[in-house]
C-alpha cells in the first residue's frame, strides 16, 4: 500500500475511533460480573452472527445461497398507481408521502424518502429509518448516519454529492427487520427513485438491503465478494455503518469495499473523459 494511501486509511480507522462497540448495558451489574460478561459477549456473538447471516436462532430451511425467484410483482414491474408518473424525485416524494399501504404508515413519525445529489452518479442504500431518521425525516442522521458522513470522506466525497435512502421508507417499529409484505410495498418506490437518478453505482449499506435488491439469500460476506449488476447498474455492498459500531473489527474491511467504489467510479470517469 502507498504511503499516501496508509495515511488515509490511519485517518479513517482513527475517524471511526469514537465508535465504541455498543456494549449491553449491564456492565455496572455489580453482582455478578462474570455472568453479565458471558451474557454480554454471547448477545454481541448473535449480533455479528445476524449482521453477516440473517437470524440465526432459527434452523436453518436449506435455501441458503439459492436466488430466490423473483416474485410475479418484481417481474412485472411498477404497481398502476399515479406516482409511476411522476418524472422528478421531488415530485415522487410529493405523491407517495403519505403512503398507507402498510402497517408503518400508522406509526411513523415522517415518510423517510431520501436525501442527496438528484443527478448522484453514486447511490447509498440502507435498511429502513431508525428513530432518529423518524423523527427528522432524513435517512442516517443517527450514529450511524454520523459514521456514514466518515466513511464518505475517506473517498472524497461529501453526503450532498451522493443520493442516500433505504429500502423501506418508514421506520419499523423497535427497529426490526423489515417484514416482507413492506418491502413487497416499498420497493417499487425505489426503483422509481433510482429511475429517476439514473446511478453509475449503487453501494448496498448491509445484508438485508442487498438481499432484497438481488433477491437472494446470500451472506454478507459472500455478497462483498462481487461486483453486482442491478438492471444494468454495477452494485457493491458493504458493511451496515450500525453493523461498523457494533463491530470495530470490520471497519478495516469496510475502508476496503468502499476504496473499490472510489477506484471504479474514479475509472468510469476516466473512460468517460
Ligand atoms: N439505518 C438504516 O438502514 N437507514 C437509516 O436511514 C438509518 C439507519
Amino acid at each position: 500500500m502507498e504511503r499516501g494511501q496508509q495515511a488515509l486509511l490511519s485517518h479513517f480507522l482513527v475517524s471511526m475511533s469514537d465508535t465504541k462497540p455498543v456494549s449491553p448495558q449491564a456492565a455496572d451489574n455489580q453482582s455478578a460480573p462474570g455472568i453479565v460478561q458471558l451474557v454480554s459477549n454471547v448477545k454481541q456473538y448473535f449480533m455479528q452472527e445476524q449482521d453477516l447471516f440473517g437470524n440465526v436462532i432459527y434452523p436453518s430451511s436449506g435455501d441458503e445461497g439459492k436466488k430466490k425467484e423473483p416474485t410475479s410483482k418484481a417481474l412485472s414491474g411498477y404497481p398502476d398507481e399515479p406516482w409511476t408518473g411522476t418524472v422528478t424525485l421531488a415530485e415522487l416524494n410529493s405523491t407517495i408521502c403519505t403512503c398507507q399501504k402498510c402497517s408503518l404508515g400508522a406509526t411513523r413519525t415522517k415518510f423517510v424518502f431520501g436525501v442527496g445529489n438528484p443527478n448522484a452518479d453514486i447511490v447509498l442504500i440502507g435498511e429502513a429509518p431508525g428513530a432518529d431518521e423518524d423523527a427528522k425525516g432524513e435517512p442516517f442522521v443517527g450514529r450511524a448516519g454520523q459514521l456514514l458522513n466518515k466513511i464518505l470522506e475517506a473517498i472524497h466525497l461529501k453526503r450532498e454529492e451522493v443520493y442516500i435512502c433505504n429500502i423501506l421508507k418508514c421506520r419499523p417499529p423497535n427497529n426490526r427487520e423489515p417484514a416482507p409484505g413492506e418491502v413487497e410495498k416499498c420497493e417499487p418506490y425505489l426503483w422509481k427513485q433510482l429511475e429517476l437518478i439514473q446511478p453509475k453505482i449503487i453501494l448496498c449499506l448491509g445484508r438485508i438491503s442487498a438481499q432484497v435488491l438481488l433477491k437472494t439469500t446470500d451472506s454478507l460476506t459472500k455478497l462483498r465478494e462481487n461486483v453486482h449488476d442491478y438492471r444494468g447498474i454495477p452494485l457493491l455492498v458493504t458493511y451496515h455503518p450500525a453493523a461498523l459500531l457494533r463491530n470495530p473489527n470490520w471497519k478495516r474491511p469496510a475502508w476496503e469495499d468502499v476504496q473499490k467504489l472510489r477506484k471504479m467510479y474514479d475509472e468510469m470517469k476516466t473512460i468517460k473523459n
